[in-house]
């Protein structure tokens, strides 16, 4: 970096416009890519009060000479801009708007020593209003102290989340950047507590370290190149899905990204291996000349502009696709048929209760009327005859029909309408305690997020209560019996973290319900007895809206005989 200089107004007024510092989370974000573009190899993040009272970020990366310091402050001074032209632009930050434009809504103290100075300096900026530069106590590097964020702007705080959810997201901010730079050293406290620290590694062992363990041992490694276009990292297998996006971390040229150009290519390389709503855990990193993508088209730099997008696309599709296959976690044949394809409405999510009815109706002709089967008058979906795959119940209908079910998505939407029956009754859904209770291991911030909303849990029958820095699982739903308690407490924090408010959990209620009844007992690949078949079917028969699953998936699809018959040519 050369030294700070004021960009030409011409050049200031390309800058892509808009308000860099939205949340606390957004002032953690520009100060941690401030430390990065500065080389630093250790980085401290403090939190306080959820970011609004205080955010300091500590760096030992190259410092800012104690002239320069009120032009680190200017708008539009940045040291980062090789030539004015907004293009090859290799720094993460570039347009010399974080500093003035946190300093304009905060109390801003910037100290820093370069190496070669004998003390470091300090200036302040409260509202907008500069201080003069004094010297100050400092080691080698920068040190920024944001406090009373928006206590100018009191507007501004009023669209904040609770301290609890501003802390996440900056943590999550932090974890992002700190996912595609392993080679420099995290540590984040939080009023006071450390929450993170992560020594510098290699690029796995830092996916280990914020991604988890499971991802760790399951993930395929990817390595691909097309021209002038590389990407490398990890994709998770089909079995590890979350229920949010927040972890498929996507970097351009070293930048994190929320691209939906790339979330969609990595949502199309799986396909069908994964239910719809789930979505795939991922780190990869794209590389791709400088001048083939614009960075400068969104206030907080998270999206960019691909000059070539479909090109891209295709690469990270195939990319991912073809470490899936090597890593064999996607069946190389089809799952269905090729005959049976036209069939199988995948995908295209009907909403009906009703199944989907086969494109395959003609008239029927004239044939003797099947044999009534003894038994099934009164039951549309029919007698179960067998289990075919672990996967689905083939039955038999009195009126000479064939009924396909697929079990686990049957068995996920009966839970789903018996939480919400229950849910619907004064005691709220019943609980099962469990006789040994669980103990989940969450961040603190999910731990905080889960257990303020115990009193809402429990009325949907999960007991939850602290314990220790964990949360103690007490009781889970009802007919959710048997389920592994730990994952479904892992996956409601999520959710409750994506979803954010206090309030929210009241309004997602159903979408909470949803991901419950994902966790019940019977899961594709379970033997069903010819008794527990039948059930299922009668359940299903009972059971309002249950042509599709909680996600909008078929639960069954019905062959009438005319059908069977047309595909084997005898009509
Ligand atoms: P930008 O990062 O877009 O250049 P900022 O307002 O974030 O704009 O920072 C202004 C300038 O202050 C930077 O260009 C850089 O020269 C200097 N600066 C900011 N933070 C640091 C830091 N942590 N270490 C060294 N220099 C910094
Ligand atoms: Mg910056």
């Amino acid at each position: 970096m050369g030294a700070i200089r004021l960009l030409p107004s011409a050049v200031a007024d390309r800058i892509a416009a808009g308000e860099v510092v939205e949340r606390p989370a957004s002032v953690v974000k520009e100060l941690v890519e401030n430390a990065l573009d500065a080389g630093a190899r250790r980085i401290a993040v403090a939190l306080d009060g959820g970011g609004v009272e205080r955010i300091a970020v500590e760096d030992d990366g190259v410092g800012i000479a104690a002239e320069d310091l009120p032009l680190a402050v200017e708008r539009h001074a940045t040291s980062k801009l090789a030539d004015e032209r907004l293009v090859e632009i290799a720094t993460l930050g570039f347009r010399g708007e974080a500093l003035p434009s946190i300093g304009a809504v905060a109390r801003l103290s910037l100290v820093s020593r370069p190496r070669n100075a004998a003390e470091g300096a300090e200036i302040t900026v409260e509202a907008g209003v500069k201080g003069s530069v004094r010297p100050a106590a400092a080691g080698f590097g920068t040190r920024v102290v944001v406090r009373d964020l928006f206590f100018c702007t009191p507007a501004r705080l009023k669209f904040l989340r609770s301290p609890r959810a501003e802390t996440e997201a900056a943590l999550a901010a932090t974890r992002r950047l700190a996912l595609v730079h392993p080679e420099v050293a995290f540590r984040i406290t939080v009023d006071g507590r450390e929450v993170l620290a992560l020594a510098a590694g290699d690029p796995f062992r830092r996916m280990t370290d914020l991604l988890g363990e499971e991802m760790a041992r399951h993930a395929v490694a990817l390595a691909a190149e097309r021209g002038k276009l590389r990407l490398a990292g990890w994709v998770g297998p089909p079995s590890l899905t979350r229920a949010t996006q927040a972890d498929q971390h996507l970097a351009v040229n070293r930048r994190p990204v929320t691209d939906r150009l790339l979330r969609t290519a990595l949502r199309v390389a799986y396909g069908d291996a994964i239910a719809v709503g789930r979505h795939p855990v991922a780190l990869l990193a794209l590389d791709v000349p400088a001048e083939a993508v614009d960075v400068n088209v969104h206030p907080a730099k998270a999206e960019v502009r691909f000059r070539d997008a479909e090109a891209v696309r295709g690469f990270v599709i195939s990319a991912v696709r073809e470490a899936l296959n090597a890593g064999r976690l996607v069946a190389p044949v089809p799952r269905h048929p090729p005959s049976f394809r036209f069939a199988s409405p995948r995908g295209s999510a009907p909403a009906l209760a009703e199944a989907p009815a086969l494109p395959l109706s003609a008239p029927p002709a004239a044939r003797p009327a099947p044999a009534p089967v003894p038994g099934l008058a009164d039951h549309p979906l029919g007698a179960a005859r067998a289990q075919l795959l672990g996967t689905w119940i083939l039955a038999e209908t009195a009126d000479g029909a064939l009924i396909l079910v697929d079990q686990h998505a049957a068995a996920e939407r009966i839970r789903h309408e018996a939480l919400k029956r229950s849910l619907a009754t004064e005691a709220g859904v019943a609980k099962q305690a469990l006789l040994i209770p669980a103990v989940v291991e969450l961040s603190p911030a999910r731990a905080e997020v889960v257990l303020a909303r115990a009193g809402t849990l429990a009325r949907l029958g999960l007991v939850v209560e602290p314990f220790g820095g964990a949360v103690l699982v007490r009781a889970v739903p009802a007919p959710l019996t048997g389920c592994d308690a730990a994952a479904l407490v892992r996956d409601l924090a999520e959710e409750l973290v994506e979803s954010g408010e206090s309030r929210a959990i009241e309004s997602r209620l159903d979408a909470v319900l949803a991901r419950m009844a994902c966790h019940g007992s019977i899961r594709a690949g379970r033997r069903l007895s010819e008794a527990e078949m039948n059930a299922l079917l009668r359940a299903l028969e009972a059971t309002p809206n249950a042509g599709t699953c909680s996600h909008g998936r078929p639960t069954w699809i019905r062959l009438e005989a005319a059908d069977l018959e047309r595909l084997f040519g005898r009509r």
